[in-house]
């Protein structure tokens, strides 16, 4: 079969599913599938639903509209607060979608009354890491204005953490979240069916928090995917960290030179590379670069080393390996990285082990 693809491991993506379900599941903790990174595949988001995840969450329509017409029976939620010129196929295709902005929550319901359904809301809470959310002060009076609207529902609140900021979801962040959900109940009189606490980097508030508190669900992209937890990139003991392989192919392998010869300019990219001198090595050149993925979040499965790439080469040194024209050279990948293949078209998608 042809290169660059990717080798997409269903029965590992389903193991780590169903073990991530039933440790969050053993302290009352639900879960959302992510599924942005794979850019709502079909083929894992089923892996996902065969495992016993019911609520599928992604960042895009588009992948929500692709995931509904491969007839894919979850419920969905629209991970990234909505985009103002998309409201109305908000509405259409997704049947939850995280808010912080009164103006994009009024538009939701008026286009919910005009499609003539509802719309489920979860209202983000800013607790520091700074990307979306209300903040805490501002809760309760957006939390007045959203329950007399017609054609939404509020069904939670949530944050978000360790994303752009790299803040810890830690004890503190997650009870006063638990605090401000049972604030909410208790003073507007209602149940949240979401106090979303987080991604999978809440794995080790997790694993040592003794009360969960009100936090009843999180939403877990990498972890499923990667095996890992996100704040220091660990494995989670139980799961696969290798359900995902890119394959690529060398094109060329000789001993040349480890450093350039003729006058340094820059590079393909506007750069002045540097180089190490190792002296005369064996030089192979993989079909394969930065138009298919996002080279630095690779890591090779031999004992070789990534020298550089351009658009549509990476370069390696093959060391001890004696790696000739044709052979195939295997790759673990980062989020980055597994985000980049499944976007480019150039990368062949083969699902091995499939259930
Ligand atoms: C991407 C995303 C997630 C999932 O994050 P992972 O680190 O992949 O688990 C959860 N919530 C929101 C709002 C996201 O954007």
């Amino acid at each position: 079969m042809t290169t660059p693809r990717i080798d997409i491991n269903i029965a590992k993506i389903a193991h780590n599913a169903k073990e991530l379900k039933e440790l969050y599941g053993s302290k009352g903790v639900r879960i959302i599938g992510v599924t942005k990174v794979v850019c709502g595949d079909s083929n894992i988001a089923d892996a996902l639903l065969k495992s016993g995840i019911s609520v599928l969450a992604d960042s895009r329509i588009a992948n929500i509209h692709r995931m509904r017409d491969a007839d894919i029976q979850a419920q969905f939620v629209l991970l990234r607060t909505p985009i103002p010129s998309q409201i109305e196929d908000v509405v259409r295709y997704t049947d939850i979608s995280l808010n912080s902005e009164l103006l994009v929550i009024k538009a939701l319901s008026k286009s919910a009354v005009k499609q003539d359904t509802t719309h489920k809301l979860i209202l983000m809470v800013e607790l520091g890491d700074l990307r979306e959310g209300i903040m805490p002060s501002d809760l309760e009076d957006i939390v007045r204005a959203v329950i007399e609207m017609d054609g939404i529902k509020l069904v939670g609140i949530g944050t978000n953490l360790a994303c752009l900021g790299g803040i810890k979801p830690d004890e503190e962040k997650m009870g006063y979240l638990s605090s401000i959900a049972r604030d909410v109940e208790e003073k507007f009189r209602l149940t949240l069916e979401f106090v979303s606490g987080g991604n999978s980097a809440n794995y080790s508030w997790f694993i040592s928090t003794e009360d969960t508190g009100m936090i009843n669900n999180l939403r877990l992209g990498e972890s499923i995917y990667l095996g890992c937890e996100t704040l220091y990139r660990k494995p989670i003991p139980g799961l696969f960290t290798d359900a995902f392989t890119l394959i690529t192919e060398v094109i060329e392998s000789k001993i040349k030179p480890s450093v350039p010869y003729g006058e340094v300019c820059q590079d393909a990219f506007g750069n002045v590379p540097e180089f190490q001198d190792r002296g005369q090595i064996r030089r192979a050149i993989l079909g394969v670069g930065l138009q298919d993925v996002l080279v630095s979040g690779l890591t090779p499965r031999l004992d070789i080393d990534i020298l550089g790439a351009s658009s549509d080469h990476i370069i390696v040194d093959a060391k001890q390996i004696g790696l000739k024209v044709g052979d195939e050279v295997e790759f673990d990948l980062n989020y980055g990285a597994l985000l980049s293949v499944m976007t480019s078209p150039y990368v062949i998608k083969k699902y091995v082990n499939v259930i």
